[in-house]
């Protein structure tokens, strides 16, 4: 995703050395939205992006809930789209990666493994990544039966058996959301009890279509013409196990914020930065946006909803 706006690493520094408006650390849908908005309202935005500006979404293969695409899209066509988008309105991308803040100086100050910059002010828009299963053949199934989103892949499970994996309440919410497009839905589950709150117990136990593997672990995918077509799974109270036939497995294990380089910088709620809906930090002049921000969903619709509120909220810093 390479463009005139991508800045090359040697001649980074010296594009930044003054003290950048709006630094945006992250180059997803949040962070490419806050620097369109943000350059929209006549501020430079810098985006510092590690891998590749695009985030979750330009590995999603294909989108079909994001509005605006009646037969959905590819994440990376839409990413790609998003970055054009922003970079039209001359937003600059660094391809460094941050590896510490100092957002109580003034101006702040983003250290990278390449140099320094400073900024009047920063959004964080690092983005999450879902926790593995840790098993063979995950990574090379993965968007071929194997999903971490069941909002996102749901619907290309209908009629089918999927199994889900976890005991929390995003695995039972999952379980729940799936019982009502699947045939068959297995929910696996290392302990013998679930972690989810009371709440979702009585709306599980309504879904008939739902069996609960108490004591079990996945141990093995297998594939067949490059597609997800089963999972062992161990009951480690019984010590047996068993194959299960399915089309797709949604892990709900968790997912690990990207806040390592914040060290203590920015208070978080359950690992996620905690920011209200205006995007605020608990450090003045630092906004969170998107799925670093501690929320109840986390998608490209409300990704881009944070991104563009994180960068009115910087607006409205640098004015006043
Ligand atoms: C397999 C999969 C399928 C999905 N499918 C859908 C779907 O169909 N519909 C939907 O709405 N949502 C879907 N999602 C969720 C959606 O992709 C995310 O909610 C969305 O991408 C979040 O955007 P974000 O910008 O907050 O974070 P991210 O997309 O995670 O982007 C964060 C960016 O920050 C960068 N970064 C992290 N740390 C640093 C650092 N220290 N320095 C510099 N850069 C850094 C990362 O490299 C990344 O590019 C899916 C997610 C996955 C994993």
């Amino acid at each position: 995703m390479e463009n005139e706006n991508h800045i090359p690493e040697s001649q980074a520094s010296k594009a930044c050395t003054d003290v950048i408006d709006v630094a945006v650390i992250g180059a997803g849908p949040a962070g490419m939205t806050a620097a369109l908005y943000a350059e929209r309202a006549g501020f430079d935005a810098v985006m510092f992006e590690r891998i590749a500006p695009g985030g979750q979404l330009a590995t999603t293969e294909h989108v079909e809930n994001y509005p605006g695409f009646p037969d959905g899209t590819s994440g990376f066509d839409l990413a790609f789209a998003m970055k054009q988008q922003a970079d039209n309105f001359g937003a600059k991308t660094v391809n460094e990666e941050v590896v510490a803040v100092d957002v109580t100086s003034t101006p702040k100050k983003i250290t990278t493994a390449f140099g320094s910059y400073e900024a009047s002010c920063i959004i964080v828009a690092t983005g999450a990544r879902p926790r593995k299963l840790g098993v063979p053949l995950e990574d090379e199934l993965a968007g071929k039966g194997v999903s971490y989103c069941a909002t996102c892949d749901g619907n290309f499970f209908r009629g089918k058996t999927v199994v889900v994996v976890g005991g929390g309440n995003t695995a039972v919410a999952d379980a729940i959301f799936l019982a009502r497009l699947c045939e068959k839905v297995y929910l696996v589950h290392r302990r013998d009890r679930l972690r989810a709150t009371a709440v979702y117990h009585k709306r599980l136990e309504a879904c008939e279509n739902v069996e609960i593997l108490w004591n079990t672990q996945v141990r093995r995918l297998f594939a067949d013409s490059g597609k997800l077509a089963g999972i062992e799974v161990e009951n480690t109270a019984e010590h047996s196990a068993q194959k299960l036939p399915c089309e797709g497995v949604f892990v709900a294990v968790g997912n690990e914020p990207n806040v390592e380089f914040l060290q203590g910088a920015l208070e978080l709620e359950g690992g996620y930065v905690k920011a209200d809906e205006t995007g605020k930090t608990s450090a003045a002049g630092v906004f969170a946006a998107g799925d670093v921000r501690a929320k109840m969903l986390r998608q490209i619709t409300t990704a881009v909803a944070d991104g563009s509120v994180a960068a009115e909220s910087a607006a409205e810093f640098l004015t006043l």
